[in-house]
């Protein structure tokens, strides 16, 4: 099996970067990557505004996928999350939606072992990985990792995670998958802006599907989930709402108001993260309801 190594990395997804690495449709890999801030902060005594981080959200990759084309779509089977011994989390003021009630600045580093991260010394959190930063290159110009959007990127969704499998738009030949800022623990929201940011190593399996989709999905052994990015909640909303009604209509041949009375009666809104540059929605698909979205 392929191993990625985390020093070939992006901190934009593009299809102007030149591939880094290449896989077959259908191979096994593995991917490493760094944390959020390219590993620079390790220490409870490295506060956030110390540290000239150049590095984002660093990306490893870009993958070219060969054999798979524009207007096809990437589907990763995401096999194992290996993480790293210590998680971090910092904090500063102005940081997340309460930063006006942060004082001071201060940083937490977390030891991760036995399924567990050790929050303090009466208290552990389930580890739970993710993957914060996953997407193939956008149609248009360049993405910061930082950002989310129709080409995933920084989706921040707790249900990227092992068992699980993503669904991305392919705007360009090859897709130039590419992905990092792995979480051992994250709520929906990701409430103060991070999650346990932690480098790891993710398995993955490659394989295409011969249709187009507007913007990413997530597929849990219960639900499709539709995973939209917006400059506000409502707008997010509506994006999903939208797109998820549009396939009730094809794939089960309703009207439109009787595909948008059933996205009413079945399906979620749910919210991945409200602290990027864009903020992401869920809208999730009982498979009940739908038990495929592909033909
Ligand atoms: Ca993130
Ligand atoms: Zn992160």
């Amino acid at each position: 099996m392929k191993i990625f190594n985390k020093e070939n990395f992006v901190l934009s997804l593009s299809s102007r970067h030149r591939p880094n690495y290449t896989v077959n449709l259908g191979e096994t890999f593995a991917v490493e990557t760094n944390d959020c801030y390219g590993g620079a902060i390790t220490s409870p005594n490295q506060l956030r505004r110390d540290v000239k981080i150049d590095y984002i959200n660093p990306a490893t990759g870009p993958i070219y996928i060969n054999d798979i084309k524009k207007g096809d779509t990437l589907c990763i089977e995401i096999n194992d999350i290996q993480l790293d011994e210590q998680g971090v989390m910092v904090l500063y003021p102005g940081m997340g939606p309460l930063g006006s009630l942060v004082e001071d600045s201060d940083t937490r580093v977390f030891q991760v072992k036995d399924g567990k991260v050790k929050f303090n010394d009466s208290l552990s959190i389930p580890l739970k990985p993710m993957i914060g930063v996953i997407g193939t290159a956008p149609s248009e110009g360049e993405v910061l990792c930082e950002s989310p959007g129709d080409h995933g990127g920084n989706m921040d969704t707790k249900y990227i995670t092992v068992g699980n499998k993503v669904y991305l738009p392919v705007f360009h030949d090859g897709a130039l998958l590419a992905l990092g800022d792995l979480h051992a623990s994250m709520g929906d929201g990701e409430l103060n802006g991070s999650g346990v940011e932690i480098g790891g190593k993710v398995t993955m399996t490659v394989s295409k599907i011969n249709e187009s989709i507007s913007m990413p999905i997530v597929e849990t052994p219960e639900s499709y989930m539709f995973i939209s990015s917006d400059h506000t909640l409502e707008q997010a909303a509506k994006k999903g709402m939208e797109a998820v009604t549009r396939l009730f209509e094809r794939k089960l041949l309703l009207s439109f108001n009787d595909a948008y009375r059933l996205l009413s009666a079945t399906s979620d809104l749910q919210i991945s993260q409200i602290v990027n540059p864009l903020v992401t929605v869920r809208i999730s698909i009982p498979k009940e309801i739908l038990s495929s979205i592909f033909n």
